[in-house]
């Protein structure tokens, strides 16, 4: 079998522990066979992040930048611990917070269905997609505790000297207080690329805040949100049937236990952090979602939603047997390849990586899966195997599914 021809590069971060050793045999054994890979590599893993002090991070989300489409492994984000242990020269801050930073985007993570894993919520036939807001509100609010009586106001002092003053509260003895914020800039950037997004998977979408008790604050999202979908999306949400739609946060999540799935839901950053680990956890594991940044200018960088799974490499290390999940990781691969082929006019790209995703869960779905699956899956005869042993029975199934090579 001839490979299949990319036109331009995608850019491949590659990442620590028990991850990167799975992007190997994942490149090794289901990408490199099949396509004749392009693409501009950046090593994130944490050695030589701190050769470069953290400067490759950087590179790697500018050139996401130039050529739009980037694939990354988990890294790991060092805490005093990993200073200790890799001997940094600093605690580097998380390069998923770095490439964020740059590219400005909202992540989308999708639970991966599968037969024999079945959602807690019985009704949702199809994957609930959540999109979560990633700046502000309380991650950058500011606290103080209060420790006897007073008064606390909310000033702001514009930069034209005139300044607005309203009293939060009278204190009669101890309490506590918080400032938060968010910008129209933030938000407007947060609402273009859901509806980007809804375009590009044609799927409804959904957003929900609190906007009857904050007036203002979560009145702001709603009104950016709404002028924004009449005023560039509208027509186009018509064109391809799909529908935007409004309401309570507490109205939502009613309805969303209620629904079917098959559609974006877009949180606040408080409400996406709670309700993606619900979603995530009600449909099995970490290791079967999906998880895509995507900027408002249309960059998207696939990543897998887990960790680099320290504890199975330490086994690795040892010479242990590990059954490490790398669902999520050949689905970034995947995800990643068929927006480059889509990108590229490309569609024997396009179906290469409908055909690994196929491959993937038609061997889960088959019993032959890894430990973490093996341990929920209602499938009668389930064959748990290593790490490499569920990528090599996956090539197999790719195969067969490709017409053989
Ligand atoms: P983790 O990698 O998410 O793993 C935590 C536990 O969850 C594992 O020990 C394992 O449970 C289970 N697990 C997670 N992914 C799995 C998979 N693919 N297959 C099977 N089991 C899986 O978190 P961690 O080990 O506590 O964190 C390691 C590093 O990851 C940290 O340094 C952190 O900074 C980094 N991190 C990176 C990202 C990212 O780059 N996207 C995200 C989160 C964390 P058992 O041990 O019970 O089998
Ligand atoms: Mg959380």
């Amino acid at each position: 079998m001839e490979k299949i021809e990319m036109k331009t590069p995608l850019v491949e971060m590659d990442g620590d522990e028990m991850t990167r050793i799975l992007w190997q045999i994942i490149k090794d054994e289901l990408i490199l066979p099949f396509v004749d890979l392009k693409s501009d590599y950046y090593d994130l893993g944490l050695k030589h992040r701190d050769e470069t002090n953290d400067q490759v991070t950087v590179d790697s989300a500018e050139a996401a930048k130039k050529y739009g489409v980037a694939v990354k492994c988990a890294t790991i984000t060092p805490n005093a611990a990993r200073v200790k242990e890799y001997d940094l020269k600093e605690m580097y801050k998380s390069p998923n917070g770095t490439i964020r930073a740059i590219l400005d985007g909202t992540v989308f993570r999708t639970p991966i269905k599968v037969k024999g894993i079945e959602p807690n919520v019985k009704t949702w036939i199809k994957p609930i997609t959540i999109a979560r807001h990633a700046y502000g509100d309380i991650y950058k609010a500011v606290e103080i505790k209060v420790d006897g009586p007073g008064v606390a106001k909310l000033v702001f002092e514009g930069a034209d000297g005139k300044v607005e003053s309203v009293d939060i509260h009278k204190f009669d003895g101890p309490g506590v207080l918080m400032g938060q914020h968010n910008t129209d800039k933030s938000i407007s950037s947060f609402a273009r690329s859901c509806f980007n997004y809804a375009l590009d998977i044609k799927q409804d979408l959904w957003f929900a805040s609190k906007d009857t008790i904050s007036k203002k604050y979560d009145h702001r999202f709603k009104d950016i949100f709404q002028e924004i979908f009449d005023n560039e999306y509208r027509e186009k949400f018509e064109a391809e049937g799909i529908t935007y739609f409004y309401t309570l946060i507490d109205d939502a999540v009613a309805r969303v236990m209620k629904s079917e799935g098959g559609f974006i839901w877009a949180c606040k950053n408080y409400d996406g952090d709670v309700m993606s680990d619900m979603i995530s956890s009600a449909c099995g594991s970490l290791a079967m979602m999906t998880s895509v940044l995507v900027s408002p200018e249309g960059v998207y960088e696939y990543e897998a939603a887990h960790g680099t799974v320290q504890r199975h490499y330490y086994k690795y290390l040892n010479g242990e047997t590990t059954s490490t999940n790398s669902v999520a990781t050949i689905f970034a691969w995947s995800g990643a390849l068929r927006k480059r082929g889509e990108l590229d006019n490309i569609e024997a790209l396009v179906s290469f990586a409908d055909a690994l995703e196929r491959a993937t869960i038609d061997t889960i779905e088959s019993g032959k899966m890894t430990g973490d699956l093996a341990l929920i899956s209602t499938l009668p005869n389930i064959e748990k195997l290593d790490s490499k042993g569920f990528i090599l029975a996956v090539r197999e199934n790719l195969e067969k599914l490709l017409g053989g090579n």
